[in-house]
């Protein structure tokens, strides 16, 4: 049985919890998930690049469930009025292969992601962070915002993307958002003056300088998104080399993160040591931290337990055929001659 959860069924699913507590409880779910770490069987995602973008799948697995993504990163599609980033996810029993959950992740990704920024930036930011820049306003800036809104206690967000229509859209769609302070900036620069935090979550198959290092002031954290792929990054190298630069699987990130133009041993922490306490995830007030996100399937993962979780609660979403049930599991045969006489033993026999 296959639970089928379109964006209809996750949109009733976001109506009931509200977006702010469920990035709030699925960073929860992350969470656990990374503190069990040794527990997965992990890989680096299995991308396919053209001219214009990529296409990825992205598997983990635990002793008892299998999660993978498909999902893909096309700067150039915005320009078809087409998403950026597109996605779908399966959840499956390990023990019998059985697909559980076939469920859309566009949103559940934008989801994710802003949960995961916000959960890295409780260990990675200053605890008196207050201010944050936001730098790349499509797609994915809403979730980020509201996800340190929600978790870190931002109180205002200062926006630079170098389309305006990008930057009034989040003005729009924030601006009901109690105690959130939200201004435009003219220039990346200007908005990145005096934050605490910076989150980059731009689009472009570049290795762009986003930052460069004379915009970064001391015990700034910076939330470095969009860079997730070989070939297109967001930080001046000069600011990674300098900074303690957090991980979330190094394999995959040494390919496709910020940290892929420094040498194959820079220094780097992990994501899940920092969570378990293990690892500081920030030694001074002064020091300027990274979290060079690239996404990495287990957030996937957590997200598929959560969402099943809540839509077999909920009742939300539907039973699909996806995998024939049969009466007898040796005879696929009977799905395309149902009406084919019982199979005689008799017949074996002679
Ligand atoms: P999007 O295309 O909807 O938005 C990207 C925005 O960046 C656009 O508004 C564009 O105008 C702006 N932009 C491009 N270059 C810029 C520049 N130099 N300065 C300021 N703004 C600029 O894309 P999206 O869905 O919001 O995704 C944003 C990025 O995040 C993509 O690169 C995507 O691959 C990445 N992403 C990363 C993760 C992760 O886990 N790390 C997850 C999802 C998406």
């Amino acid at each position: 049985m296959t639970r089928y959860i379109d964006i209809h069924d996750v949109q009733k699913l976001l109506r009931k919890t509200g977006v702010a507590p469920f990035i709030e409880t699925l960073a929860d779910y992350i969470r656990d998930d990374y503190l069990r770490w040794p527990e997965f069987d992990k890989s680096a995602r299995v991308a396919n690049h053209s001219r214009d973008g990529v296409i990825e799948l992205m598997p983990v697995s635990d002793n008892d469930l299998y999660g993978f993504k498909y999902v893909n990163g096309h700067p150039i599609n915005t320009r078809r009025n087409l998403l950026t980033v597109m996605a779908f996810s399966v959840l499956a029993d390990m023990h019998t292969g059985a697909p559980l959950l076939l469920s859309e992740f566009t949103l559940m990704t934008a989801l994710r992601t802003a949960a995961t920024s916000a959960l890295a930036a409780t260990v990675q930011a200053r605890p008196d962070s207050r201010v944050m820049a936001l730098i790349g306003n499509g797609a994915q800036s809403e979730f980020q915002a509201l996800a340190f809104h929600a978790m870190l206690g931002i109180q205002e967000i200062r926006l630079f993307d170098v389309d305006p229509h990008a930057m009034i859209k989040l003005v729009r769609n924030l601006e009901n958002v109690p105690y959130l302070r939200v201004l435009c900036a003219g220039s990346a620069r200007e908005a990145v003056r005096g934050a605490d935090i910076v989150t980059t979550v731009t689009a472009d198959k570049a290795n762009a300088t986003i930052l460069t290092p004379d915009m970064i002031e001391p015990g700034m954290h910076l939330n470095a998104v969009g860079g997730d792929c070989p070939g297109k990054t967001e930080l001046h190298t000069d600011i990674v080399k300098n900074a303690r630069v957090m991980v979330e699987f190094e394999p995959q990130t040494r390919i496709e993160g910020e940290i892929q133009h420094l040498p194959a041993d820079s220094p780097v922490i992990h994501f899940w040591q920092v969570l378990s306490g293990d690892v500081a995830g920030r030694e001074t007030p002064e020091q300027v931290t990274v979290f060079d996100s690239v996404g990495f399937a287990l957030e996937d993962f957590s997200t598929l337990r959560y969402l099943y979780d809540l839509a077999r609660d909920a009742g939300v979403g539907r039973v699909i055929d996806l995998i024939p049930e049969l009466d007898n599991c040796k005879d696929l045969y009977q799905l395309v001659a149902p009406s084919a006489a019982p199979a005689s033993v008799a017949a074996c026999a002679a």
